[in-house]
């Protein structure tokens, strides 16, 4: 950390976190978040932005709480501008418009997808590395070249961790099922089959959640988790060979909520490993969405100019990776 180095406050908040973060540099100074559960059912986009309005104030306030300085003293508010849910983003965006007014700082709109892999470059030693990003809203396999980060490949239908709470509630799991059908695939013995469904380095999953679903009557709660697992994992594993093998990328980064599982590193450590790359995972604390991730994209766009003008600062539910242009990578 350098004296010059900006002080950013992230705030995360494209779908079930209020995430909120103050970052120096690669230094973490504060994070803190809250997360919605939906009392039934998957997130409802409105009720979860009603959640976020309610918990951001508090949130910031407690955060600038515990530390030796004000609000006031931060350089730029950097927030999730996209990809997510829209009245959750416009509840964000609105937070952050007004932080920047009332200061009179920069504000840095972050794409959210970008954001999880520029936390994977920052706190890991991955440089330029094939990102595997696998979270309840997106699953893609990233690469940067020529000044953007392209996607090699994607779902084609829904995100891993949304098949895997999808699935998780039909089973009566805890939401969010990723975690408990974890726990549950340890003890499944039987595979069962699945639909395998991949086409080039893209992939899909719902198809394959409908298929899961019908085992349901017949078989144990534990073999359905471990046979869902072992078929997605392979899917994943078997594009991110084949991206590696293309790009011949010499590390992979494995980010998103989903990057917590320990059999889903297991298995893209061991495609690592076959093509003579490193691997690295981001932490089980920072791999789902946090204000951190955002922080650190923000100071990315603060340090390469692009403040974003209020009246620009409409927010992208649908903003690509694939459609920033990166300024900060040369
Ligand atoms: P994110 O959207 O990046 O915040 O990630 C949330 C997603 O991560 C949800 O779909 C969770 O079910 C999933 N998730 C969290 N922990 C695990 C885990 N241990 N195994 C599988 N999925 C997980
Ligand atoms: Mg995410």
């Amino acid at each position: 950390m350098t004296p010059s180095e900006p002080i950013i406050l992230g705030l995360e908040g494209t779908a079930h976190t209020a995430g909120v973060a103050v970052i120096k540099g690669k230094e973490i100074i504060a994070n803190t978040s809250s997360t919605y559960f939906p009392p039934q059912g998957g997130i409802h986009p409105r009720e979860a932005a009603i959640y976020l309005a309610k918990e951001f104030p508090q949130l910031i306030g407690d955060t600038f709480k515990g530390l030796p300085f004000g609000i006031d003293k931060i350089d730029g508010i950097a927030f999730s501008q996209g990809p997510g849910l829209g009245p959750c983003l416009r509840t964000t965006a609105t937070v952050a418009r007004a932080i920047s007014l009332r200061l009179g700082i920069p504000l840095l709109g972050v794409n959210h997808c970008i954001a999880h892999v520029e936390l994977g470059r920052t706190i890991t030693p991955a440089d330029d590395p094939l990102v595997l990003y696998v979270s309840g809203g997106n699953t893609q396999l990233i690469t940067f070249l020529n000044g953007r980060y392209r996607v090699l490949g994607e779902t084609l239908d829904i995100a891993i961790g949304n098949a895997l709470d999808t699935l998780g509630r039909e089973m009566n799991l805890p939401h969010p099922g990723g975690p408990h059908i974890e726990k549950q695939a340890q003890t499944g013995q039987e595979l069962l089959p699945l639909p395998y469904t991949i086409k080039g380095m893209s992939f899909s999953f719902s198809g394959m959640v409908t298929a899961a679903k019908k085992l349901i009557p017949k078989h144990s709660t534990a073999d359905i988790c471990y046979s869902f697992q072992e078929y997605t994992f392979a899917i994943l594993a078997e594009a991110t060979e084949r991206a590696l093998s293309c790009t011949k990328k010499k590390s992979v980064l494995l980010t998103g909520g989903v990057a917590a599982n320990a059999h889903l590193q297991e298995v893209i450590q061991k495609v690592a490993d076959e093509q003579d790359s490193s691997f690295y995972v981001v932490p089980r604390n920072l791999a789902g969405d946090n204000g951190v991730m955002i922080a650190f994209a923000g100071t990315h766009l603060l340090n390469t100019g692009e403040i974003l003008p209020i009246q620009e600062s409409q927010v992208k539910p649908r903003w690509r990776t694939d459609q920033v242009q990166v300024g900060w990578i040369s």
